[in-house]
């Protein structure tokens, strides 16, 4: 039957609400290819306009001899997070990172997470001050046998302290062995080692805390396929490893990039800036190969029906 523009209008109207009705209501959908994790959302393509940088810490203070590479000065952070600032990056949570991987939210095109592992006092004592004073969420990484030890170790009192703030936690592992290849795992059942480094850690995190465990960082970043399978069945949502590359919505959740910043490498944080400032926002390729898609099938839809 002949279509003209009147008849062809309201189908146009239709098919774009439908579109929109889909990206909002299609749930994301777990796919496993090729050995990795894709969380792929095939209807919805907005956030995929969206780039994160994960930034990883350690330890804040002075510079003993100056051989402390994972340890950065207040003042140095400080103009680190005034930079992000400075730049228009939003620094989000992890509850909102969560949601937004799991397509049920928006985030800003140009994001930022800030992780700090180990779970050492000085993230208590120096970095949160100075986070507080730019609003920033942030999440702590701990592994379980560092925690309430005395010396350097944050107490469970203090942790309460920070949860009931608002901030957020994440597993590091029980005893962080390299997941891998651990060192003093001599004989016995590497399995069974496995799965309490990761569910053993979720569960004494989230019994002492009361908060759900969901995302880990692997100890060294040392993964495999296995350990990401074993990490996904142990509870976890997302996981982190050490690789210097910002998160998109279809980076595959077991080893998502985290850019781990040091004292002796300051140009890893400004890489990390620079490559949200170059592409962070930008229309993706896969944005772009859905938009042409989409325009491809509506002028063959055309073709048919206007004459
Ligand atoms: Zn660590």
């Amino acid at each position: 039957m002949p279509g003209n523009w009147r008849t062809v209008a309201p189908k146009a109207f239709f098919f774009f609400q439908m579109g929109g009705f889909m990206c909002v209501q299609s749930p994301p959908i777990l796919a496993q290819k090729g050995g990795h994790f894709f969380q792929i959302s095939p209807f919805c393509w907005q956030p995929r306009n969206v780039e994160v940088i994960v930034l990883g810490y350690h330890r804040f203070g002075a510079l003993p001899g100056g051989k402390d590479t994972l340890a950065i000065q207040p003042e140095v952070f400080r103009r680190q997070m005034k930079a992000l600032k400075e730049s228009g990056i939003t620094v989000i949570s992890m509850k909102d990172f969560l949601s937004w991987r799991r397509g049920e939210r928006e985030i800003p095109a140009r994001s930022a997470l800030i992780t700090i592992d180990d779970g050492y006092i000085s993230g208590y004592a120096t970095a949160w001050p100075i986070l507080k004073e730019f609003k920033y969420p942030f999440i702590l990484y701990l592994y379980t046998k560092y925690i309430n030890v005395g010396g350097k170790s944050l107490s469970w009192k203090q942790l309460r302290e920070m949860r009931d703030a608002g901030l957020e936690f994440g597993s590091h592992g029980v005893s962080h062995e390299n997941m891998v290849c651990p060192r003093t795992l001599k004989e016995g059942d590497y399995q069974s080692w496995l799965t309490n480094e990761l569910e053993g850690s979720r569960k004494i995190l989230e019994s002492q805390l009361n908060v759900p465990i969901t995302t880990l960082a692997y100890p060294y970043g040392s993964h495999n396929i296995g350990i990401v399978q074993s990490a996904f069945r142990g509870g976890y949502e997302a996981m982190f490893t050490v690789n210097p590359v910002p998160v998109h919505f279809d980076s595959p959740s077991g080893s998502l990039g985290r850019f781990i910043i040091s004292s002796t490498h300051p140009e890893t944080f400004r890489n990390a800036v620079r490559t949200l400032n170059c592409t962070g926002g930008k229309t993706s390729t896969s944005r772009r190969t859905f938009l042409s898609l989409m325009a491809h099938s509506f002028l063959e839809y055309l073709k048919k029906t206007v004459h």
